[in-house]
């Protein structure tokens, strides 16, 4: 038999939409410039991500932009699923949150192969949710019934940035997968943005789950803040499903996400005075008293932990700890700029320019920096309670 010819390809999952073209609102607390288009030229032209999941494809408006785009043969759609356009491959995902009684909500990212399952899901969303126009929306049934209707539509379910407080299914939902889903059904789950893969292996049964790093953008800068490399035979929905599934080779080859200490919710912290709190969970503040602490996921999966630190299924790719352009310090939107112009996409100057290339277009200090950035040589301090951490520089 001959040997498959794999690509290695970027790849961000969760992306929203802020806004229709005709300016409705889909993700609320997204910016208004993410439009379809200009994500997608971003991702492509900006970015050099390959692959990306927009995860509010089933608002009709934006379904009738892509077929504009079909149309008008700026895109293709692609036999194996999914839509071309340039450079990058778009697959047609849905962000919901479920509700079942006596827990917490929990998101799901739910990922169909066409425009056409993307149409079915949309009819069925409109009889359980409120309004099918906007993103994330609550919906009317329990996680199990959610799993096999996405399974009929030859589609696959992933729960969302799991360890989360708001809307993480351990975060806020279970202790246990089989306790709410079918955990067969369940190929791949979404670290977040404040967990590594070190801390989700610690976690038993997560070892044979895919590890999925997004970036649940909600501007343009922040596509791409967490992405992971894939290899795929061919950029399209089939293959990145036979690779959650870890099919003939196909695999995520290395998670780059960022530094889990630069997570929202990383440690625990008040809300109310921002004072970081030890592990043990307190409900009141012991520092101002206010009922506003709010558990960080380093806590939660420490309380979830069976499993020693450092021991990984084989298959496991390493997690790279990332710093995008955006929480470089000293590189504000001008050096960007300057950057992209040099080198084109934030892939490029992330991971492929050298330091000496680098220097010659932003100065040497900044080149540093973004060296320091791609070996994970950079201090970071802790962020939770909905306030991301801070990068400082090693001495
Ligand atoms: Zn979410
Ligand atoms: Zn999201």
């Amino acid at each position: 038999m001959r040997e498959l010819a794999l690509t290695p390809l970027f790849a961000d999952m969760h992306i929203h939409i802020g806004g229709t073209e005709s300016g409705r609102p889909v993700k609320i607390t997204a910016s208004r410039q993410m439009t379809l288009h200009r994500i997608l030229e971003e991702a492509s032209e900006r970015k050099g991500i390959e692959v990306i999941g927009i995860i509010d494809a089933h608002v009709p408006e934006v379904q009738a932009e892509l077929t504009e785009l079909i149309e008008r043969k700026r895109a293709d759609q692609l036999a194996d699923g999914g839509i071309r356009y340039k450079q990058t491959t778009l697959l047609l995902g849905s962000e919901v949150e479920v509700k079942e009684p006596g827990r917490g909500e929990a998101h799901f990212l739910c990922y169909l192969p066409s425009l056409k399952e993307m149409q079915q899901f949309t009819t069925w969303l409109a009889a359980r949710c409120k309004n099918v126009t906007l993103s994330s929306q609550r919906i009317a049934c329990t996680t199990y019934e959610l799993q096999v209707y996405i399974d009929q539509l030859g589609g696959v379910v992933i729960p969302a940035h799991i360890f989360t407080p708001h809307k993480g299914l351990y975060g806020s939902c279970t202790d246990r997968l089989a306790e709410v889903a079918d955990p067969a059904l369940i190929c791949a789950v979404e670290l977040g943005l404040s967990a590594n893969t070190v801390m989700a292996d610690q976690i038993s049964e997560l070892h044979d789950k895919t590890f999925l790093t997004n970036s649940d953008a909600h501007s343009l800068g922040k596509i791409g803040r967490e992405y992971q490399s894939i290899a795929l035979a061919e950029a399209n929905f089939r293959e990145w499903k036979a690779m959650l599934l870890r099919q003939d080779g196909r695999t995520v080859l290395a998670n780059y996400g960022l530094h889990p200490r630069l997570g929202k919710y990383h440690q625990t912290v008040c809300q109310a005075c921002q004072s970081p709190l030890p592990l043990e969970w307190v409900e009141r503040c012991p520092q101002c008293g206010k009922k506003a602490v709010v558990r960080g996921v380093a806590e939660r999966i420490s309380q979830l932990a069976d499993v020693a630190q450092g021991v990984h299924p084989p298959f496991r790719p390493a997690y790279v700890e990332q710093y995008p352009l955006e929480f470089l310090p000293g590189i504000g939107p001008k050096r960007r700029e300057q950057l992209y112009r040099a080198f084109g996409t934030e892939m490029n100057i992330l991971h492929r320019a050298d330091e000496e290339s680098l220097a010659a277009v932003v100065g040497e200090g900044i080149a540093e920096v973004i060296i320091q950035a791609r070996t994970g040589r950079l201090e970071v301090q802790a962020g939770g309670a909905g306030l991301y951490g801070r990068i400082g520089n090693k001495q």
